[in-house]
């Protein structure tokens, strides 16, 4: 046989045969746009490391949630700077904090907006650490959970659609669960940060939450780079405790194991493209040595491809602008 019967390209000749068969439509419907609550009025100070990211204190938060609704992007992920941290890190359930309070202010703009929070105690602690410590400095399971459903609860009466626990201890979605529904928020979901791994690709995040660890580091909660199969078992546990939504994080190093949850679990999966995978492509565009545009939406079409039909992103906005106009 000189010519091929099967000819792929057949269905690549032109875009509207490319979109007819297209397998994955990214869209801005699974989009959450992570932002930064910090205490104050009119403050807005961009992350070095982060163009385009910002702390902001309640006031510009509502501001900037209302370009991000208009944009068409559903939900946004907050992430709570305090006044002062302490070592158990108290301010993380206060009703006065930068967080709940900027949760009160989107509600009291009601705006079409999903409101889910980072529930943790790394941007809260003066250690930096994601629980309490023990007189050797180790970071104590049961204790942080009971301060984590404090947190959760908080944002929970702020007036959250969903919380978010990213501190990777053990049990945490059951005690959250348990202390919203005790409280009679049993209609408040949880996404887990379920597959949450130790990696360097949080270094800029650091910066903008001014979470990073005082000594050490976080191997001792979370997940080993090298395991997927261990992340099927962190899934299945959470799933167990009651978590809705579960998460794998960071998104690029790990679409393999996105791609075994999403296969494993019939639960909406979502991935988190986290800050380094957002200031590598940033600082490379802005060197002009790539074109922006198209490898964020690659990326982004990769991470839903891989699996995950949510994605938080800092490249959220931008991409909701370039999905209007292609
Ligand atoms: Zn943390």
């Amino acid at each position: 046989m000189t010519f091929p019967i099967h000819r792929p390209r057949r269905l690549r000749r032109s875009e509207a045969l490319r979109g007819f068969v297209r397998e994955t439509r990214l869209s801005t419907e699974g989009l959450v746009y992570p932002m930064f609550a910090c205490p104050g009025k009119g403050v807005r100070k961009e992350v070095s490391s982060m163009p385009g990211v910002y702390q902001q204190s309640p006031d510009q938060i509502v501001e900037e949630c209302r370009e991000v609704a208009g944009l068409g992007v559903p939900a946004v992920l907050l992430f709570g700077l305090p006044e002062h941290k302490d070592e158990t890190g108290s301010e993380a359930s206060d009703p006065n904090a930068a967080v709940q309070r900027s949760i009160e202010a989107i509600r009291k703009a009601k705006l079409d907006l999903l409101v889910i929070t980072d529930v943790c105690l790394c941007e809260y602690t003066s250690h930096g650490h994601c629980g309490v410590l023990d007189a050797a400095g180790a970071v104590q399971n049961d204790p942080s959970i009971a301060l984590l459903a404090d947190a959760a609860l908080s944002h929970a009466r702020a007036g959250a659609d969903i919380v978010a626990p990213s501190d990777m201890m053990d049990g945490r979605v059951a005690a959250i669960r348990e202390k919203l529904d005790a409280n009679g928020f049993q209609d408040i979901a949880i996404m887990s940060y379920a597959a949450k791994y130790c990696s360097g690709f949080y270094g800029p995040f650091r910066e903008a939450a001014e979470s990073a660890p005082q000594f050490g580091d976080r191997r001792s909660y979370q997940m080993d780079p090298a395991n997927a199969r261990e992340a099927l078992r962190e899934v299945a546990l959470d799933l167990e405790e009651g978590a809705d939504i579960i998460m794998v994080k960071p998104a690029l190093p790990y679409l393999d194991v996105i791609q075994r949850v999403r296969e494993r679990f019939d639960v909406p999966v979502a991935a988190y493209n986290v800050s380094a995978e957002f200031s590598m492509v940033k600082a490379a565009a802005q060197k002009g040595w790539i074109d922006e545009q198209r490898i964020t939406l690659e990326i982004l079409t990769g991470i839903q491809r891989a699996g995950a039909s949510i994605i938080l992103t800092y490249h959220a906005k931008d991409a909701a602008r370039w999905l209007k106009h292609c």
